[in-house]
């Protein structure tokens, strides 16, 4: 499997930006000043931080300011190589299409106007799986409902069934999310200086069933009219700019319901989306947090994949599905962090490249230092919320309050030995309670 650093990032940068009026007379879009720095700053360091190192900048208007203010990546720690767009427009696809011999045999597509906090690790991972099964690229959708712009996507659960922007369909609840993946063949089909939007590639792919989609669940920003810009604004001030309490909460046995596994006659995770079962109350408890100020992270250890119990594509699948409902019920969660690692190869194990001895599998904290990185957290004024030692252990070791959820028996005590959690409650409604002081 590929990771972050083998794979070439191409971000479409060309664009006049004439909806934000005067702001872009001078500027390209993707240096539009945004609390003190330039837009696409955020973005690229979004990208950085997920391990990402080639990057080809599609530039036109303004490209001079562009290469002089990004240079070749290098006091970044990345390479930064251009293309230059030239007189003609060409459109998105005919941007591409004239930067043919820069790009890698696949490379992941976006936009320079836009911030698109997704997991990458799961864009990398859908995109070899579909391409192993005959497709020739990927589409983030988001469902939308006609919220952000019109629908143009049909799901039909994890299928994409059709993506047409031109030809809305009242079936049509996603909409194309922004980050794409691509085969670099499916651009050389094109005539060198011929016109198009990538619209027409992905419309062919989706008709012949070879478009891979993957959905997330948290919205994009994007700068290309004042209002827009704006709202950008004010979400970094809040995400960069100011600190805030955050609570990570444990998965199984705290949101949804540990079941049944005929397999191993145990109980054990979800491992199929029809499984998953949520606890009464964990939705509301989880909106009550985020009500009082908390970021909300889901902090979870899913070995199921790398036990061969089921595949990371489930596993994605089901994290999805727990995001999507709670999103529509209100409840959002701010992030999700997943460890699918497990440290031993077992006869079953079919993922390989998932048995490492990793620092994200609870008890190790790795997983609450990625939210850290990501986040401006007050860690000092957040919790730990979870139903196994390993949770508690995880959120002692770097200083959060922790609260356990179930009956503490005396085995779990000596386990715990000095790192007895601060509280102990039910469940997650009323370790919420506890929080935010109603309990
Ligand atoms: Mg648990």
């Amino acid at each position: 499997m590929r990771g972050p650093a083998d794979v070439q990032v191409v971000v479409l940068m060309g664009g006049l930006g004439t909806r934000l009026g005067g702001i872009t007379k001078e500027c390209p879009k993707s240096l539009v000043d945004v609390c003190g720095r330039p837009f696409f700053d955020y973005q690229l360091e979004l990208l950085i931080a997920w391990g990402f190192k080639k990057f080809l900048f599609l530039i036109g208007y303004r490209a001079d300011m562009i290469e002089e203010y990004f240079g070749d990546g290098s006091s970044r720690g990345i390479s930064i190589t251009y293309s230059q767009d030239g007189e003609k427009l060409l459109g998105t696809g005919g941007a591409v299409r004239r930067a043919l011999p820069l790009l890698e045999d696949d490379f992941l597509l976006i936009y320079g106007d836009s911030f698109m906090d997704i997991d990458y690790a799961e864009t990398l991972y859908r995109y070899e799986i579909g391409k192993r099964a005959g497709n020739r690229a990927l589409m983030t959708v988001l469902c939308n409902n006609n919220r952000f712009d019109k629908s143009n996507v049909i799901m039909d659960g994890t299928r994409l069934v059709l993506y047409d922007k031109h030809d809305p369909k009242p079936e049509m609840d996603y909409i194309d999310y922004g980050v794409c993946m691509y085969e670099r063949s499916l651009f050389a089909e094109f005539a060198e200086d011929e016109a198009f939007d990538i619209s027409v590639i992905q419309h062919d792919l989706s008709v012949k069933g070879k478009l891979t989609p993957q959905i997330v669940t948290k919205r994009f920003y994007e700068i290309g009219s004042p209002s827009s810009l704006a709202e950008f604004t004010e979400y970094v001030k809040k995400r960069f700019n100011e600190k805030h309490p955050a609570v990570f909460v444990d998965r199984d046995g705290v949101i949804n319901k540990i079941v049944w596994n005929d397999d191993i006659d145990q109980l054990d995770s979800p491992m199929k989306v029809d499984d998953f079962e949520f606890i009464p109350g964990a939705g509301e408890a989880l909106m009550q947090l985020s009500e009082n100020g908390y970021y909300v992270f889901v902090v979870t250890n899913q070995p199921g994949a790398a036990k061969g119990k089921t595949t990371l594509a489930t596993l994605y699948d089901i994290n999805t599905y727990m995001l999507e409902t709670l999103s529509k019920e209100g409840a959002a969660v701010d992030d999700l962090f997943m460890c699918p690692h497990y440290p031993t190869l077992l006869p079953a194990t079919k993922e390989k490249f998932l048995i490492r001895k990793c620092n994200c599998r609870k008890p190790e904290p790795g997983l609450i230092y990625r939210a850290m990185r990501k986040y401006n957290i007050d860690m000092s004024s957040s919790f730990m919320i979870g139903d196994s030692c390993t949770d508690v252990s995880a959120g002692a070791a770097v200083g959060l309050s922790t609260i356990f959820i179930g009956d503490l028996k005396c085995d779990l005590c000596k386990k715990l030995g000095e790192l007895s959690p601060d509280y102990i409650a039910k469940d997650l409604k009323q370790a919420a309670d506890i929080i935010t002081r109603n309990g």
